[in-house]
């Protein structure tokens, strides 16, 4: 019996030693110490033995019980360190691997735009000046000369918050807002959002943007007027881009123009961007009405001034060829990363 004890004691700690998983040891553990294990069923034999050599075997026993224990503790320790480094090995974070670009953003074309025409006009010492998109009737109308039957007030164009205040329809409120705080000599411009109360389609949006420019001092003439603006076309358009002033009516300038660009397309021959004209408006201008001076108290004897007003998106579809509105407010990112 001492020789099977012997066996069970070397037979065992080889299995267990040679354990490739906890699974296994599990087994081998039942195989030995289980209720029908080798060991047990040595030990249920023991009854047969004589007084004498019970205690001998006993002890025997009772050793490899002990041994195959502790060799099993010491390799599931063995195996459990096994797997937790295995685990750390596959878990690790290789810093040396390309990461994910996160994708660039770019600025919008109207934001381009438009730093580029501040950028000019700063340049030849106008200041910017911002104002309020909600406006009352009195800045937005009636003291720029467009009293309470004109056309433009009506509830078709314009979004009235209440009878007297409206979301403005043009920048020229500024130029009420810039006269009443400051004395000439003044020169501003004022960029922003205006509102009209219009259906989306390629040509209109119920909101754009308009950059107001206004210059008031002593003997400020239309020939002031057109060199600014001969001077802003050169900077956008190049060297050889000319300008040209059409009679217009504006309420707040007398008199007013509207102003067009030669083609920066075709030079002035004609082509799809110009329709064939040569020619591209590009703002609206005038010298500034005696009245708007009068009611911002300033002695138009003394004073005068022009003002003029870009529309923005109307100035980038033309400069980008873009033939519709709709795309500057739809924030597709394949059309504007083409800027
Ligand atoms: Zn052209």
């Amino acid at each position: 019996m001492k020789e099977a004890l012997m066996q069970i004691k070397e037979k065992g700690v080889a299995e267990i030693r040679s354990a490739q998983s906890l699974k296994d040891l599990e087994a081998i553990k039942v195989k030995y110490l289980g209720k029908k294990g080798e060991l047990t069923q040595i030990l249920k034999g023991m009854g047969k033995l004589t007084a004498e050599e019970r205690p001998v075997i006993g002890l025997v026993a009772n050793e490899v019980r002990a041994l195959l224990e502790e060799t099993i503790a010491k390799e599931v320790s063995i195996l459990e360190e096994k797997a937790m480094l295995e685990k750390l090995e596959q878990e690790k974070i290789d810093v040396s691997m390309p990461g994910k670009m996160p994708r660039k953003g770019g600025l919008h074309p109207l934001t381009k735009v438009l730093h580029e025409l501040e950028d000019i006009f700063i340049g030849m010492g106008f200041s910017i000046a911002e104002g309020p998109e909600v406006e009352y009737d009195y800045y937005n109308f009636e003291a720029l000369n467009l009293p309470k039957d004109h056309p433009a007030r009506d509830t078709q164009d314009t979004f009235y918050i209440s009878d007297n205040i409206v979301l403005r329809t043009q920048t020229s409120p500024m130029q009420i807002r810039t006269m009443e705080k400051q004395r000439p000599p003044i020169r501003v411009i004022a960029p922003g959002k205006v509102f009209r109360s219009d259906s989306v389609d390629a040509t209109h949006s119920p909101v754009f943007h308009q950059i107001e420019g206004l210059v008031v001092d002593k003997g400020i003439t239309m020939g002031d007027l057109k060199g600014t603006l001969e001077l802003v076309v050169k900077k956008l358009y190049g060297e050889d881009a000319k300008i040209r002033f059409r009679p217009h009516h504006f309420p707040f300038t007398e008199p007013s123009a509207e102003v067009d660009v030669s083609c920066f397309v075709c030079k002035g021959e004609g082509c799809r961007v110009c329709k064939g004209e040569g020619w591209i408006e590009i703002l609206g201008a005038g010298m500034v009405h005696p009245q708007v001076l009068r009611n911002c108290n300033i002695d138009p004897e003394v004073y005068s001034g022009f003002a003029f007003g870009i529309g923005l998106e109307r100035l980038v579809m033309r400069s980008y060829d873009i033939d519709d509105l709709r795309l500057f407010f739809e924030n597709d990112v394949r059309f504007l990363k083409q800027f």
